[in-house]
């Protein structure tokens, strides 16, 4: 039987260096090592090649000799090294402190890549109200994972595959022993998937996924308000080695609006109104999201009053009605008069005297009311 080269069995380059030596092999013996492997003959050689290996290349005086006369140089058949394929000389304390590392929750490898589906994502996007209220198509940005194309997300490099792990056979999971106990781990060479890529894809390095900026178009409904997210299903970072995507949640924040103010599916707004218009009664204008209508205004209105305009609020996005405008007049008081305006204000105000203050003035008297009451219990 031919024997295998031996940076090969440890699966690293020629030029390797001493640390990436130890590292290759503390991986590989772990792998092969027959506690884990449970008197599987295939295994047990394979560990025995990774111990060999590892042997020669491990001492200097050995792998100068392998790398010039290759097998030949340090066949231990021939007496040159005195290494036996045992146990003897290898570096087990490293290698169980890393098991029980595992085992034991000291070590970060237990699960890590599972083969499970992908990460949800969250993006942010601001609307106006306007947008929010009439919906649109916006195009958005996401930084995200997406499938390998070289290898369809499978991991495995062009025209290999994946294979069954040689460890726990497809199971993901080993059974480990000690002593009396029995602990059940994730398999430490597949990472508790089952399989292993002899050959990883060189573009993606074996994950099956990729970076990349996606670009999506999104359909807003009609009538999202600040809190409401709209999810795309599978647009979420696809998962490692083929496994499904996760989703991405569009999050819907409105920007606030300078003239009106949204409380579910109605609209608030203050409108400005003269005292004259107040006082007579008119019409004025007011804003909607399309554009003005005329609002009439009774005589004898009060500051603060309500007036509900129906249906020129926001459909609602959950199916349903459409809810109102509200606009709320706050009466202004004029500025800048002139001497003649004053004196017809003072005038109006004499003739208003001649009638009884509290004929002209519905809020006084109950205000005043009040004022006397207030004093009065503070009084008492
Ligand atoms: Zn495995
Ligand atoms: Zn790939």
């Amino acid at each position: 039987m031919s024997k295998r080269d031996y940076y090969e069995v440890l699966g690293v380059a020629k030029g390797a260096d001493d640390k990436d030596i130890k590292k290759a092999y503390k991986r590989l013996a772990m792998k092969f090592h027959p506690d884990r492997t449970q008197g599987d003959k295939t295994m047990e050689e394979k560990f025995k090649e990774v111990q060999e290996a590892y042997e020669v290349l491990s001492d200097e005086q050995k792998r100068a000799a392998y790398d010039r006369y290759g097998h030949a140089g340090v066949d231990p058949n021939r007496g040159a090294g005195g290494f036996g394929g045992g146990a003897g000389g290898a570096d087990f304390g490293d290698i169980f402190g890393d098991v029980f590392g595992d085992i034991f929750g000291g070590g970060g490898r237990r699960g890590q890549s599972r083969a499970q589906r992908g990460s949800d994502l969250r993006y942010n996007l601001e609307l106006s109200l306007e947008e929010a209220v009439r919906g649109k198509s916006v195009d958005i940005k996401v930084p995200t994972m997406v499938s390998c194309d070289s290898c369809d997300g499978s991991g495995a490099k062009k025209g290999t595959s994946a294979k069954s792990c040689p460890t726990c056979h497809g199971a993901g999971q080993v059974t480990m022993r000690q002593g009396f106990f029995a602990v059940q781990q994730t398999c430490p060479t597949c990472n508790g998937r089952g399989k292993i890529i002899p050959e990883p894809c060189t573009k993606c390095h074996g994950e099956g996924r990729i970076e990349k900026t996606k670009t999506l178009s999104v359909k807003i409904p009609a009538g999202v308000d600040t809190g409401d997210r709209i999810r795309l299903t599978g647009e979420g970072e696809a998962g490692m080695h083929g496994a499904p995507a996760g989703d991405l949640y569009v999050q819907v924040h409105v920007k606030e609006h300078p003239i009106f103010v949204r409380d579910g599916n109605n609209l608030y707004c203050d409108v400005p109104l003269s005292f004259t218009t107040a006082a007579l009664g008119g019409e004025i204008d007011v804003p909607t999201l399309d554009g003005r209508v005329k609002l009439k205004i009774p005589a004898e209105t009060q500051t603060d009053k309500m007036f509900r305009l129906r249906g020129k609020g926001v459909q609602s996005v959950r199916g349903g009605g459409v809810g109102d405008l509200v606009c709320k007049v706050v009466i202004e008081t004029p500025v800048n008069l002139s001497e003649k305006q004053k004196e017809l204000l003072r005038q109006l105000d004499d003739s208003m005297a001649g009638d009884g203050e509290a004929k002209h003035r519905p809020k006084s008297k109950g205000f005043f009311d009040g004022v006397k009451k207030f004093f009065d219990d503070l009084t008492s």
